[in-house]
């Protein structure tokens, strides 16, 4: 079977490719600069990449860009899409590629004599953020939305972008006739394949390397190979059908520090949080429907471990 996998190079693609070749599958995977040995040369080593691993330039802002990988796909992987926290423009940096880019993907796939389903990495980001209370007996699942008026309100643009984004895709696959199965993962950890180091590898960095403090906030965790083998079964699973959460675990900054001390007792970890006031509360997310597709989720201290050890094997951490 042919598939193909948008933004290949990212950091949740890269095992998502890797496990894709692992069983078999041959791979169209999209880049933005082919000629970009920082970004590709990771894919073109991974075991089964010469016999069946074909890289095809394309753009999120380009219009028909997709075409030539969709074509002959029995399966669409859409990862791609712009992910940071420090936009200046919003706008053309995260909110017009996320959305834009998501119908440029699917119009590329209408129509498509080959095509089984295709399967969007959403996030959590187009769940959780709105204004429904969140309180420790609140279970958050795959029924939530985010709302874009608390995105807005509340400067959370790339959460904004992934809302939208999804939201348009489900309108347009319902106009089109297309499968979509959508996958929501939490902050994602684990090891990287990729040399560059991408947005939320970096949050785990940055608590190892030297922060005063940690945030007083929650975050929901799940791992990088959980999250490309999910996207998997959400296509090889004939019976998979809308949004799947992933989140192993929902924990406050002070247990993710307290569980990278214990991992880790002579890196410089914060043991101070930021202010003074009541820890924000937790909150649950539902993993029936994910444990549904015969996921099973990496333990949060196995991820970050295997994230620190990979953060020093690649010198981000001296
Ligand atoms: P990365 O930053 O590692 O990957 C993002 C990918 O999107 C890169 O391959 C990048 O290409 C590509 N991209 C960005 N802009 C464009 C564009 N204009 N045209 C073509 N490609 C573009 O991030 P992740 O692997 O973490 O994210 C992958 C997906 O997973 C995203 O959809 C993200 O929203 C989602 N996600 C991530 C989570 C996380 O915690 N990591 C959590 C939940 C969802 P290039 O390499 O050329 O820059």
């Amino acid at each position: 079977q042919v598939v193909c996998v948008t933004g290949a190079s990212g950091f949740i693609a890269s095992w998502l490719v890797k496990f894709l070749l692992q069983r078999g599958y041959t791979v169209k995977a999209t880049v933005r600069d082919p000629n970009n040995s920082s970004k590709v040369d990771h894919l073109l080593n991974l075991e089964g990449a010469k016999e069946r691993l074909h890289l095809v330039k394309a753009n999120l802002l380009e219009e028909g860009s997709f075409d030539a990988a969709v074509e002959g796909s029995h399966a669409v992987f859409h990862t791609a899409s712009p992910f940071f926290n420090n936009a200046k423009d919003p706008q053309t940096e995260l909110l017009d590629p996320a959305l834009k880019g998501t119908l440029n993907v699917l119009k590329s796939c209408v129509n498509s004599p080959t095509l089984k389903r295709v399967v969007l990495t959403s996030s959590i980001a187009a769940v959780s953020f709105n204004y429904r209370p969140k309180t420790p007996d609140v279970v958050v699942d795959e029924t939530w939305y985010s709302d874009p008026e608390y995105c807005k309100e509340n400067g959370l643009w790339y959460n904004l972008s992934k809302t939208l984004a999804e939201d348009a895709a489900w309108k347009f696959v319902k106009e089109n006739n297309i499968d979509l199965v959508t996958v929501n993962p939490a902050l994602v950890s684990g090891p990287l394949l990729q040399p560059e180091l991408n947005t939320s590898a970096s949050v785990v960095l940055n608590l190892v390397n030297g922060a005063q403090t940690f945030k007083n906030d929650i975050v929901g965790w799940v791992d990088v190979r959980d999250v490309a083998m999910a996207h998997i079964l959400a296509y090889e699973s004939a019976s998979a059908n809308g949004r799947y959460l992933l989140v192993d675990r929902v924990a406050h900054f002070s247990e993710v520090v307290k569980i990278l001390r214990d991992l880790y007792p002579t890196l410089q970890i914060p043991e101070k949080c930021e202010d003074d006031k009541p820890y924000v509360p937790i909150f649950q997310v539902s993993k029936e429907k994910a444990k549904s597709l015969g996921l099973e989720f990496t333990p949060l201290e196995v991820s970050l471990k295997d994230t620190v050890e990979s953060l020093k094997e690649k010198n981000f951490l001296k």
